[in-house]
């Protein structure tokens, strides 16, 4: 099928199969749908069940005419754990089996598609793919775009500081500090010298937590090598904003000139679609959920006093050891603060317990906290009883944090995330940066500073970055500017 004149230009998205990623991607499918354009978002097989089991996105969704889920296999089977050091597995597996399957989608028709169901009030015709917005993690959707002629914008889900550590490992590794984790020999605190912008407060145990990143020869190496790639792309799309990174963003730019920052994410749609609807319907329409979530823990929110919680969650993908959960346990409980604490049911690593939350931390702590297996994190950390976030620094958590202006406390489980944590605590001074312990005591004098000794220090400047954050979303801020920039490139790829 030929693209008729005036047909709107058709964009595929398509995340790595991760809560994070696919959580990101569909805001922005959802931004480019509300703009009219055509937009096939491609999910793995596994997490297409899961996402529409846990959530309203097809009817969220069938309000936009010209926008379609399709499902591609990741080639594992149903029973593979795909998380924790398993994540590796299914990258590995997505590049050998998905790349193929890709090209074979993108040369058939299969993703054209022409509705006269008289769903809308038009017959839908969609054309050929116009534009591919891949997930900056997966470099081949690039070479079959570059084959089939077909521009390819990485979409990388991780924070511009991370983002330029990754593309300086070459640097690091040319100039001989690329650390050897593995030796066991290495002095943690040296400084990292070859990355541009940071060479006074980088050091070896910020970069990316090697042990947790599956059985590679030099992982860091390999994550070095894929983040290059995004220079092949048309262009790149970063989850961040301007005044949060701007001198990163300028380096940046010297390697791949062409970026649209356009976060916070959640916060560009919210505000889009809040002159559609109110405040409580667009949370309560938006999650993008791969997990049930627990909506019981906004009432025991309501009824606890003005910013006396500490909310803790550890995101989708880290394990904990269950001497790690005892540590963390004893110290919320020990502070004497409320929490609301986030326990996957899978989070407890299998190795040295039976993955069940044990009883008697459930039971000890009626009194002043609340236990859930996944909350609508968004509305949590907006919620006036939220003080502090103990959190992984996974990238969503860090700048869903940053936009509510709520404080951190920083325990980075692997990749970016301890990038995110030393910038959250030495460059912004937003929390606390708790890397590599685990320490009861340390989590209560933490827990303390954060929502009371030291809590004047913190709040000067989350408030002013969430204020920055606010306005980089609203109407001629620079994530909202590059949005418009964005769509009417890709209207350019169309004709
Ligand atoms: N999240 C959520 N409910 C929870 C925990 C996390 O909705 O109970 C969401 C959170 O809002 C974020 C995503 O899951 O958007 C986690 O992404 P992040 O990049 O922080 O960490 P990852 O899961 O990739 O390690």
């Amino acid at each position: 099928m030929e693209q008729e004149p005036n047909t709107p230009p058709h964009v595929l998205i398509f995340p790595l199969p991760a809560q994070g990623h696919v959580n990101s991607m569909l805001k922005l499918a959802e931004l480019l749908a509300l703009a009219g354009l055509h937009v096939t978002f491609l999910n793995t097989d596994y997490n297409q069940d899961r996402l529409f089991h846990h959530t309203n996105v097809q009817a969220r969704f069938a309000g936009f005419p010209g926008f379609q889920f399709k499902i591609i296999p990741d080639g594992l089977p149903v029973e593979h754990p795909r998380g924790g050091d398993h994540f590796y597995e299914m990258f590995n597996s997505m590049n050998l089996v998905t790349k193929p399957l890709l090209r074979e989608i993108l040369v058939s028709s299969k993703l054209q598609y022409y509705d006269d169901s008289g769903s809308s009030t038009n017959n839908i015709r969609s054309g050929p793919v116009n534009c591919i917005i891949a997930d900056g993690i997966l470099t081949f959707p690039i070479d079959v775009g570059n084959e089939l002629g077909i521009p390819v914008i990485h979409f990388r889900t991780i924070s511009a500081c991370a983002f330029w550590i990754y593309f300086s490992v070459p640097d690091m590794e040319e100039a001989g500090e690329l650390p050897n984790f593995t030796s066991g020999k290495e002095d943690m605190d040296r400084i990292i010298t070859r990355v541009a912008g940071m060479e006074t407060f980088l050091r070896c145990r910020d970069l990316p937590n090697v042990n947790r990143i599956g059985h590679q020869e030099n992982p860091l190496q390999v994550i070095g090598e894929f983040t290059r790639q995004s220079t092949r792309a048309h262009a790149l799309i970063l989850n961040t904003f301007e005044d949060l990174e701007r001198p990163v963003l300028s380096n940046i730019r010297t390697q791949s000139p062409q970026i649209y920052t356009l976060g916070p994410l959640h916060a560009l749609l919210k505000h889009k679609l809040g002159s559609k609807t109110t405040t409580s319907s667009v949370q309560s329409q938006s999650s993008n959920s791969l997990f049930q979530e627990d909506r019981n823990c906004i009432t025991w929110l309501d009824a606890q006093p003005l910013k006396s919680v500490i909310y803790v969650s550890f995101g989708s993908l880290a394990k904990l050891t269950r001497y790690e959960m005892r540590e963390f346990w004893y110290g919320l409980i020990n502070s004497k603060k409320r929490f609301l604490w986030v326990i996957r049911p899978d989070m407890v690593d299998g190795k040295d317990d039976d993955g069940q939350i044990q009883v008697e931390l459930v039971e000890g702590t009626k009194e002043r906290g609340y236990m859930a297996e996944w909350v609508p994190q968004e509305e949590v950390l907006a919620h006036p009883a939220v003080g502090g976030f103990f959190t992984h620094s996974g990238w969503n958590s860090t700048i869903e944090s940053i936009i509510a202006g709520v404080p951190m406390i920083c325990w980075p489980y692997f990749a970016d995330q301890q990038v995110n944590s030393r910038f959250v605590s030495e460059v912004w001074k937003l929390g606390m940066d708790m890397k590599d312990v685990c320490d009861r005591v340390v989590v209560e004098t933490m827990v303390n500073d954060l929502m009371a000794e030291r809590r004047e220090e913190f709040i000067k400047s989350t408030d002013t970055m969430a204020r920055l954050a606010r306005e980089s979303v609203s109407e001629g801020g620079y994530s909202y500017c590059n949005l418009e920039r964005l769509i009417e490139d890709i209207r350019l790829m169309s004709v």
